[in-house]
């Protein structure tokens, strides 16, 4: 018998009521255009895991963008159509959540590592132009065919097995990024890359993953960093010679660290960054100065992230000359560097120093400012900036408390001055 998912489907564990009805008016809408209906990828395979679903992929054995016109004149929302790949994203009305439409396709790879050419085909030739067989199942979403499953390629049985498996010889040239997706499915799921599948990854499909651009790889890092397993993931990359591909300087990530990635900022502190941020801060800090500038350009960092890995690498060999320092010398130094900086190399180094200077030592400020030396009468120069960092250093380092003693100091201060 032919494996049905009606049920899990219907099961509001993995799939939540609101993304079933919504699937289930865009499946009419299908059906009344005479479009066979399907849900594709992470669907079947999350359903088949018994995982709650995330994106409803949809593709249609017809029209995707016809569908797509449909859905807006009747539901509204808003609809991006995409031609040259028969593509298109409808955003639902009231919702932060899009769909994807897609015309059931088959593609051909012009050059390794290009973008594929692509043309309407059927469901089964959309599912050999995948990745992986636990990738390559659908399941009918239209009328009375709801829960049917097509799987040409047994993906339901590397599923069970726990294999990722890719469809041809030459996957990893076409689209070398799938290397990347294959350990990231391994590590996810806890399965293993199949022997042949892994005598894929070779000298020729890295070669062809080290012309890749910086942004379709940092896309893929990016994915990678986003999961719970991310240490061991790149631990993976580095075995089957991924990293040292993309960039020679690529260390693999200390899975001592592995438990910040979740640590991003307590919002109190007011640093922004993103686990993704906070990932490649971890990852790279150690990674010497002299190489970062062309690990950046190669993997297209925004110059904030590059900056922070900069000022983490320089902080990281500062620290130990600071060791032992008052807390104004550490806040005058520290000052010097981003704040990303700071942060990542306080999760590292555990210095008692930085834990103090970000939530506290940073703020302290003396209460004197430039307004109120000048209608003390001082003249405007240099001494400014000499009298208000000394009191901000006496403040920092509890030589004052309180306000009266701050200007009992600053007094002293002015007669020196004068003197
Ligand atoms: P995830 O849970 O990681 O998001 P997903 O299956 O939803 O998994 P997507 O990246 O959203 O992954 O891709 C959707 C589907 O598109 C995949 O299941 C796969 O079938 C196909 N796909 C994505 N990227 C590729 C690729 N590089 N080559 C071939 N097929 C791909």
């Amino acid at each position: 018998m032919n494996l049905d998912l009606s049920d899990l489907m219907r099961d509001p564990r993995l799939l939540p009521p609101e993304k079933r009805s919504l699937l289930s008016g865009i499946a009419d809408r299908s059906a009344a255009l005479g479009f066979p209906c399907y849900l594709v990828g992470g669907f079947v395979r999350d359903l088949l895991l018994r995982r709650p679903v995330n994106d409803l992929d949809i593709i249609v054995e017809g029209d995707a963008i016809q569908l797509g016109r449909m859905l807006l004149k009747e539901f509204g929302g808003t609809l991006t159509p995409y031609a040259p790949f028969y593509t298109a994203i409808w955003q639902p009305p009231a919702s932060d959540e899009t769909i994807d439409l897609i015309t059931a396709r088959s593609e051909s790879y012009s050059a390794p590592g290009a973008l594929p050419t692509v043309r309407p085909s059927s469901i089964e030739d959309d599912l050999r132009r995948r990745d992986f067989t636990i990738n390559a199942l659908a399941v009918r979403a239209d009328g009375e065919h709801l829960g049917e499953v097509l799987d040409p390629l047994h993906g339901r049985d590397d599923l069970q097995r726990g294999i990722i498996r890719a469809l041809h010889p030459r996957s990893f040239i076409d689209d070398p990024t799938r290397i990347l997706r294959a350990i990231r499915y391994e590590g996810r799921y806890g399965f293993q890359i199949e022997s042949g599948t892994l005598n894929w990854i070779d000298a020729e499909s890295l070669t062809v993953l080290s012309t890749l651009s910086g942004e379709r790889l940092r896309h893929e890092l990016d994915l990678i960093l986003a999961e719970e397993n991310a240490a061991s993931m790149l631990a993976r990359a580095d075995e089957v010679g991924v990293l040292k591909a993309i960039h020679p300087s690529l260390p693999r990530f200390d899975s001592n660290r592995a438990n910040w990635l979740d640590e991003i900022p307590n919002p109190a502190l007011n640093i922004s960054c993103d686990r993704e941020t906070l990932g490649y801060l971890l990852w790279l800090l150690d990674v010497p100065a002299e190489d970062l500038a062309t690990l950046s350009r190669r993997l297209d960092f925004t110059s904030e992230l590059s900056e922070a890995l900069l000022g983490a690498s320089r902080l990281n060999a500062k620290l130990p000359a600071l060791a032992n320092s008052l807390p104004s010398a550490w806040t005058f130094a520290l000052e010097m560097f981003p704040l990303l900086s700071v942060y990542a190399m306080c999760l590292v180094a555990r210095e008692p120093a930085l834990l103090e200077y970000l939530p506290t030592w940073r703020h302290i400020k003396p209460h004197t400012n430039g307004d109120t030396l000048l209608a003390l009468g001082l003249p405007p120069g240099p001494q400014y900036k000499e009298i208000l960092t000394h009191l901000r250093a006496a403040w920092l380092d509890g030589e004052v408390s309180n306000e009266d003693e701050e200007k009992k100091l600053l007094e002293s201060l002015l007669n020196n001055t004068e003197g």
